[in-house]
């Protein structure tokens, strides 16, 4: 079996629960990138199974620890666990995380339920190189109509991999219908944006229509996650979003369920808040849900400039007593940064604030305990003081 040696320091990593061992603690290699390697530790000793990889800075991703190896029985067995773990969350969706990497302990491999379809994505040389066997698995336990291999994240090229989308099982239609709640989305598993929907967020929209009432600003709406949910309970819901296609999209999700009150427009949040505040318009809901500012460590500080900009401007034309639901999905921001950036709004943009509720990413996209970058969805729900 191929083997990789490791330093006190990636040894140490492993006994605290870390699944990444990163280059730099990697000695000797006797294994080809994309193996499932044996694990020795600095004195010899065998420290488990993991997923090597020749090219990315994070070189083994632990599968098993100890003994225990990573055999057909042992992928069969987590990719179950995770399906039924799924089947208690989500009764009332028809869309869903089905295994969150890391978190399932299948690191670098995710899939999302669509109604009948599976949406894969496999991230690394050693999870890439055994997407038949996967596939193979997960048609056996859940009887798919179809997999799309949805393979063309950017975080590919650090592996080394190709990018490309491609149906790996039976066919992929290019829009599949789905039920949230009620409400019926059509998604574009082959172009839209992650694996089609932000599937994330799916109980954060739940949560915030619990608040949500009068005048609702959806910022950053995508194909309108959040206003769809959150039209019942206002008076009128205005949702923006840079690109035209999520345009297109949320006006015909809109028709398709009988919404009236939505409209949406193609236009900068940063630019639309700054004129919401000069004409005076004024919301009762507002939901602010960018894109990642912070993309990596070297542009933090240009994402809390970023992230504190768009949130004073949204608690300036927020409403006495109204609700501003805030989020980040940037790991690189973690909770504690983004309270202090949202204090930060509050002062500038004096206001005083209550926070209501500290959420994250939905319970299907769990975080494994000691593993930070596994935690990365902050939503805050936010009340504005009379
Ligand atoms: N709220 C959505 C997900 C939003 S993802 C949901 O629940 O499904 C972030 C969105 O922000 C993307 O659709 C992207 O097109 C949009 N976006 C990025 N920069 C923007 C900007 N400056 N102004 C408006 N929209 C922007």
């Amino acid at each position: 079996m191929p083997t990789v040696t490791i330093s006190p320091r990636g040894e140490e990593r492993i006994r605290r629960g870390h699944p990444w061992i990163y280059r730099a603690d990697v000695g000797r290699v006797d294994a080809d990138g994309g193996d499932v390697v044996s694990v020795i530790g600095p004195r010899g000793r065998r420290l488990g199974d993991a997923l090597y990889s020749n090219r990315s800075q994070i070189a083994l991703r632990m599968l098993t620890r100890g003994e225990a190896v990573a055999d057909e029985s042992l992928w069969r067995h987590r990719l179950e666990a995770a399906v039924a773990f799924r089947a208690q969350l989500a009764p009332d969706a028809t869309a869903y995380r089905l295994v969150h990497a890391e978190a399932d302990l299948l690191p670098s491999l995710i899939v999302d339920r669509y109604g009948d379809w599976l949406v894969i994505q496999t991230l690394s040389q050693g999870m890439d190189r055994r997407i038949d066997d996967i596939v193979r698995l997960l048609v056996e336990i859940l009887h798919p109509a179809g997999v799309l291999a949805r393979n063309d994240p950017r975080v590919r090229a650090l592996e080394g991999l190709e990018q490309s989308v491609r149906v790996v099982y039976g066919e992929v239609p290019p829009a599949i219908e789905i039920d949230e709640l009620g409400i019926r989305y059509h998604v574009d598993p082959w172009k839209g944006q992650k694996t089609g929907l932000f599937l994330d967020q799916r109980e954060n929209r739940t949560a915030a229509a619990r608040y949500a009432r009068g005048r609702v600003l959806d910022a950053f709406s995508y194909n309108g996650g959040f206003g769809l949910r959150l039209a019942a309970h206002a008076s009128e819901v205005c949702a923006i979003d840079i690109s035209e296609d999520a345009v297109t999209r949320i006006t015909a999700n809109a028709a398709a369920n009988g919404i009236a009150n939505l409209s949406a427009r193609a236009a900068n949040v940063f630019d639309e808040l700054r004129h919401f505040e000069r004409t005076g318009e004024r919301f009762d809901t507002i939901v602010l849900d960018p894109p990642a500012f912070a993309k990596n460590k070297a542009s933090v500080e240009k994402a809390i400039a970023g992230y504190k900009d768009i949130n004073m401007r949204a608690l300036r034309i927020l409403s006495p007593g109204g609700t501003l639901v805030t989020c980040s999905c940037s790991y690189n921001v973690d909770e504690a940064l983004f309270l202090d950036i949202v204090h930060e709004a509050a002062l500038d943009a004096h206001a005083s604030v209550t926070l209501v509720e500290k959420r994250m990413q939905g319970r299907d996209h769990p975080v494994l305990v000691g593993v930070p970058e596994t935690y990365y969805l902050k939503c805050l729900v936010l009340r504005r003081m009379e």
